[in-house]
């Protein structure tokens, strides 16, 4: 269906040969200059700037103001009064700086205006305590709240930027929001006479701006919907852009050789006799929609999506064993080797039941192993090592793990006119409006639900000073011999220093609170070896409790373990925390995530959110909802190889109606500067996740 589809959409699409050379310069036009060239702009500014990655004319004039301030009224602190959004302005007459524990900072000023003073709270913004010197004029914006004036944006000395309608760019440390506007009004003049990125005639019928104009609305709006309608206007340039990349791919794909594998014989059928269950309708279409793939000579790409614990693997070990029951190759690959050790130990049973040879392969690997590993029937490893691993005798179906999509499509194999089939896992549940960009040239296959006999985790969240009562269930669990994972605070730090604190928790809790028990700890400092050691003898119940980092995020499966101690969840990314709990409920016990995070008014508000998310849903699309509207789709997707980070003003949430008017007119644009952007845009991402 999706390939009819694809037809349809891309149907007037130029083959790539009739597509112009790769761009010279880039646009070399005078958005390109560096912000030296403005005037009011010297080294220090041109520095700071450059922290927020803001080095040319373009990327200033592509900073996207977060929103838009309207007037607020102006009160004398002595009529403040609590929860009303108010501004105040006074003069600072005391300034503290209250260490919180865990690294957190708490800002508290006194600020008087002559009526009356107040006590104003800044959380996490440590830089200020050096400008708020006593004696300094400032003006807030905010709210009375718990903790005195609450201020969502301020001004010091001169400056109006918070009660005046006017743009409000990324919170920025170091550099005054009027110092960016001022930079920005210096840009806007630049991009009036560069010639407009879109054709006249697609910005005709789209009823489209100048590019030019749109800018200037959104930096410069009159009213809150000339700074909207601007940023659609951008928004859809963006999003254009990603469609013609998407077409690119799709015709590339289509000019590609695989080898066709027929019809599923004989080893699939004892596969499917082998299994210990019977698989869900949902496998079974995802097995259909694959089967179709296969049969066809140009490259399967799909997306194979489910939540953790529904099934994949199975499905993906039935894609192997397509490739290995015509004489060829089939590859799984992981994104780290503790999971390519787990698929390992997963696929390896019921490949020697079936007569195929499976091996893995990891960096510690010695040459004859790996030769031998090379020469498997199925072989499992690393995303790195496997495509490193050119001299795979005979791929034709590789699966792919929990990998942003675009490192995975062994550019060589396709420049060469022939690649394998690949068929992406993912657990990360991808809104429909992210399926359409990143995603926008494969095939989805869907698990919408786990096999019956599972049953949802029941989450609960508590804040530390009642950690204790975490442990005691924690402990009553493992006397009624279930077995348990601790996963420890996701620190900013390097990975020895996550493994050392690790250790360390795990010490302490041997002496403490699982005194009675059997404590392994994992991390990502272990040799292999001893992490396979360690792991086996979890899953042969050798040991109760897994103290880990975030090691055990995706993959491991011990259905025993039926409760996870998150402590400081806080920390932790939604998709992340919604992964690290995939790793209990894996059985048909009742298994329970204990979430444990700072005191609640340490806490961002997102990290609120989450939480309380995570609490109410075990649902991953639900979550992945939620995750997009907090972060945006750049960050869901993790990094820069989503291509999403590069969406700066499009929103996938809001912007769906634009996303379907790109996608349906990336066809109709001829050569030009878009296709030049795509190219590059694309070209960049592959060889960041190449690298
Ligand atoms: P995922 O890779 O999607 O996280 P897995 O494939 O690892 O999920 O499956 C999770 C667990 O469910 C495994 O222990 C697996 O053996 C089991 N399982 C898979 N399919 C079925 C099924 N149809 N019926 C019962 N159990 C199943
Ligand atoms: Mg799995």
């Amino acid at each position: 269906m999706t390939a009819t589809r694809r037809q349809t959409v891309f149907a007037g699409l130029d083959p790539p040969e009739a597509w112009p050379p790769p761009p010279r310069a880039l646009r070399p036009d005078r958005l390109e200059l560096g912000l030296e060239t403005l005037p009011g702009v010297g080294p220090t500014i041109q520095r700071k700037l450059a922290k927020l990655g803001l080095s040319t004319v373009r990327d200033v004039l592509e900073h996207r103001p977060r929103r838009y301030e309207t007037a607020a009224d102006e009160v004398s602190i002595a009529a403040l009064r609590q929860g009303e959004e108010v501004v105040i302005a006074g003069r600072v007459i005391k300034v503290e700086k209250k260490p919180m524990r865990s690294r957190r900072t708490r800002i508290v000023a006194r600020v008087d205006d002559g009526s009356a003073s107040v006590s104003v709270t800044w959380f996490n913004q440590p830089w200020l305590a050096d400008k708020l010197v006593p004696g300094t004029q400032i003006r807030l914006r905010g709210k009375l709240g718990r903790f005195g004036f609450e201020p969502r944006s301020y001004d010091l000395g001169e400056t109006r930027a918070t009660a005046d309608f006017a743009p409000v760019y990324p919170a920025a440390e170091e550099i005054a929001a009027a110092t960016v506007r001022k930079v920005v009004d210096a840009a806007l003049p630049l991009a009036v006479d560069v010639a407009d990125p879109l054709p006249a005639e697609l910005r005709e019928r789209e009823g489209l701006a100048l590019k030019r104009d749109a800018l200037a609305a959104v930096h410069r709006p009159r009213d809150l919907d000339e700074a909207e309608e601007g940023r659609r206007r951008l928004a859809f340039e963006e999003l254009l852009v990603l469609q013609i990349g998407i077409a690119r791919r799709v015709a590339e794909r289509e000019r590609t050789l695989a080898p066709g594998l027929g019809e599923p014989g004989e080893l699939i059928h004892r596969y499917r006799k082998a299994l210990p269950f019977a698989l869900t309708p949902y496998q079974e279409q995802a097995i259909r929609e694959i089967d179709g793939d296969l049969g066809r000579t140009v490259p399967m790409q799909r997306l194979l999506q489910g939540d953790v614990g529904s099934g994949k693997t199975v499905v993906a070990l039935y894609a192997l064993l397509r490739a290995v029951e015509n004489g060829r190759q089939g590859a799984l690959m992981a994104p780290t080797e503790t999971l390519a050790e787990q698929h390992f130990l997963t696929v390896a049973d019921l490949c020697l039941e079936l007569g195929v040879s499976c091996a893995l392969l990891t960096s510690s690997s010695k040459k004859a192993e790996r030769e031998r590993a090379l020469h498997a029937d199925v072989v499992v490893g690393t995303h790195a090592l496997i495509q490193s691993g050119v001299e795979l005798r005979d791929l034709a179906v590789a699966v792919v793990d929990e990998q942003h999509r675009f490192g995975v499509e062994q550019r060589s194999a396709i420049a060469s006119g022939r690649a394998p089939h690949v068929l992406h896992m993912t657990a990360t549940p991808i809104p429909r409006t992210l399926a359409l960009t990143v995603y926008g040239d494969l095939a989805v296959s869907e698990i919408a639900k786990p096999p019956a006999s599972r049953k949802p985790v029941i989450t609960s969240w508590i804040t530390e000073e009642r950690a204790s009562e975490a442990y005691t269930r924690l402990t009553r669990l493992l006397r009624e011999g279930r077995q348990a994972y601790v996963v420890c605070p996701l620190i900013e730090m390097s990975e020895t220093s996550l493994a050392r604190a690790a250790e360390a928790e795990a010490e302490r809790l041997r002496r403490a609170e699982l005194k009675d028990f059997r404590v392994g700890c994992v991390h990502g400092r272990l040799k292999t070896p001893e992490r396979r050691e360690l792991m086996a003898r979890f899953k042969a119940s050798e040991l109760d409790v897994l103290v880990a980092t975030t090691v055990i995020e995706v993959g491991v499966d011990v259905a025993n373990a039926t409760v996870m101690i998150v402590q400081e969840a806080d920390r932790f990314g939604l998709a992340q925390l919604h992964q690290l709990r995939g790793r209990v409920g894996r059985g048909a016990e009742q298994s329970y995530c204990l979430l444990v995070s700072r005191a609640k008014e340490e806490l961002t508000e997102s990290a609120h959110a989450r939480l309380e998310a995570l609490v109410e849903t075990s649902d991953g699309f639900e979550l992945a909802e939620v995750d997009l509207e907090l972060r945006g789709g750049g960050a869901l997707l993790g990094t820069r190889q989503s291509g999403l980070s590069d969406l700066r003003f499009a929103h996938l949430r809001r912007d769906r109606d634009l996303l379907e008017r790109a996608r349906a007119a990336a066809p109709s644009v001829g050569a030009g500067p878009l296709y030049d952007v795509a190219e590059a845009l694309f070209a960049d991402v592959e060889r960041e996740a190449l690298a």
